[in-house]
């Protein structure tokens, strides 16, 4: 009988340096003695930034920003390949196909200088290079280690929609792919190492998943073969009640639920892909988040059951990638297709709506998106409404990016009264302002927004409200009373 499946994700810190490159075989190589295992490898940490933001200056007209691109690439990689793979013929053949994918994207980059254009399939095949570089040193790490390892570009194995920047899979085909690729190595006992974050459409072409996509990368896989489980090694000990690098008391969960690290994800915890627990929910296959620099520490589990939590809020999140626009005027009132138009006009540009509100006097909507949407978000309302802003129907059309998202997230919110109250009541003493309010109905969050500035303080002021820093105290004692 095959063995149980394991895909493991490292990301971008747990492959930073060759220190890392060399823990992170140890501990798939450790795991692989009991499972098959497939690993899920980021960039190296600033690489994917590195690649971006030269294809930007490039596509501005900056000629020389391909050879320092190319030139800051294989130092790094070429340090780290000296550092990790002793075997002459090893380090040569892996020498040699770094250097081809490095040289590859500084091309694409003389291309977006010479055409003074960067379109989002060129920015696809650029910033998925890291990817690649990664997949292909580790897997020679593990054959030096003595295993099996190789390398797959995701590309061959993650089929996807044409949405480049943020393109989500097609389950069938992913899953035929993965396992015809895939099986028969995880079969013969080898390790498959496997791009992050890049994928193809159904032609071939490649896409990326979004920023931070290999946590997605990861489940996407772990959905197509089947796995036991998911495991997420990242820089942190799991998911905890808040960001660290904003509430240095924030404590780790032992366990949350889909929804919960779903909810979490979404506004803004970035130690989740949003999109990452989609493809396991249905099947519940659990996903670990776990630190790569203590193994030790068992990490954050994510299932779909919960131990309740006495607080109802578990964690509380919050992000300034966000950009509120509000539509406003007499216009407003009573035109009933007004809604449907605003929200046409953002789906025709595929923008990411993270929040709704309408005021009280119906004559505004204000709605938040993802920042990186905004530009275009605000061009196509003024295509579509065009006619009532020249007739002064709608006064304005306005964004404010100088705003943040806090959310507090929890499953047993619901059935806990008083929460909102609470929030609010925090919030007043501190004398902060919310802009805007959003409950969903589900109530497994209550999300506002602030001004940017005022975010951390109204993060750390809820953490203290609801006593998260107590929280894995407060839940042990739950589970041992229920
Ligand atoms: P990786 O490179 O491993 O994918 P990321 O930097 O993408 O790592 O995500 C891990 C980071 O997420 C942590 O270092 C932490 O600062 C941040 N983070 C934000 N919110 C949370 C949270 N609630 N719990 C844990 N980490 C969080
Ligand atoms: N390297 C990609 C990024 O930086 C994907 C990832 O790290 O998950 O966005
Ligand atoms: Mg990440």
């Amino acid at each position: 009988m095959s063995r149980p499946i394991q895909v493991m994700k490292f990301g971008g810190t747990s492959v930073g340096d060759a220190a890392r490159i060399r823990s992170a075989a140890t501990i798939a190589l450790e795991a692989a003695k009991q499972r098959s295992v497939v690993v899920v490898v980021s960039a190296m940490s600033g690489v994917t930034n590195t690649l971006i933001a030269a294809a930007g200056k490039a596509s501005a007209g900056d000629e020389s920003v391909a050879e320092g691109l190319a030139r800051a690439l294989h130092t790094k990689h070429r340090e780290t390949i000296e550092a990790l793979i002793s075997d002459v013929e090893q380090r040569r053949d892996l020498l040699a196909e770094i250097d081809v994918l490095i040289d590859r994207a500084a091309n694409y980059c003389r291309g977006c200088a010479l055409l003074g254009e960067l379109s989002p399939r060129a920015l696809d095949v650029i910033a998925g290079t890291g990817e690649r570089l990664t997949a292909r040193i580790t897997a020679a790490v593990l054959r030096e280690m003595g295993c099996q390892g190789v390398a797959f570009d995701a590309t061959e194995l993650i089929v996807t929609d044409e949405v480049h920047g943020g393109a989500r899979p097609l389950a069938g085909p992913t899953r035929a792919k993965t396992q015809a690729a895939l099986t028969p190595l995880l079969e013969t006992g080898g390790i498959p190492v496997v791009t992050g974050y890049i994928a193809a459409t159904v032609k071939g072409i490649p896409t990326t998943l979004g920023r931070g996509g290999s946590d997605f990368s990861a489940t996407i896989l772990g959905a197509a073969l089947d796995a036991h489980e998911v495991i997420i090694w990242t820089d942190v000990n799991g998911v905890q009640t808040a960001d660290p690098r904003m509430v240095p008391d924030a404590v780790t969960l032992d366990e949350v639920s889909y929804i919960e690290a779903g909810e979490l994800a979404f506004f803004g915890a970035k130690v989740l892909h949003p999109m990452t627990l989609r493809p396991v929910i249905e099947s519940g296959i659990p996903v670990w988040i776990r630190n790569s620099f203590q193994p030790q520490q068992t990490g954050t589990k994510i299932t779909h059951s919960v131990r309740p939590t006495p607080q109802g809020v578990k964690a509380v999140t919050a992000t300034r990638d966000v950009a509120m626009i509000s539509v406003a005027g007499p216009g407003i009132i009573g035109v009933p297709d007004i809604a449907a138009r605003i929200f046409g006009a953002t789906a025709s540009v595929r923008a990411s709506i993270v929040m709704i509100s309408q005021s009280s006097s119906q004559d505004s909507i204000c709605f938040v998106v993802q920042a990186a949407d905004a530009t275009r978000t605000e061009k196509a309302l003024r295509d579509a409404l065009y006619k009532e802003v020249h007739q002064h129907d709608l006064e304005h059309i306005k964004v404010n990016r100088n705003v943040a998202i806090v959310a507090a997230v929890g499953e047993n919110m619901c059935g806990t009264p008083g929460i909102a109250g609470r929030v609010f009541s925090t919030l007043g003493k501190e004398g902060i302002n919310m802009i805007a309010i959003a409950q969903g109905s589900s109530e497994y969050n209550i999300s506002f927004l602030v001004e940017s500035g005022a975010m951390e303080k109204a993060v750390q002021a809820l953490h203290k409200t609801f006593s998260l820093s107590r929280q894995t105290e407060g839940a042990e004692v739950a589970s041992k009373t229920a």
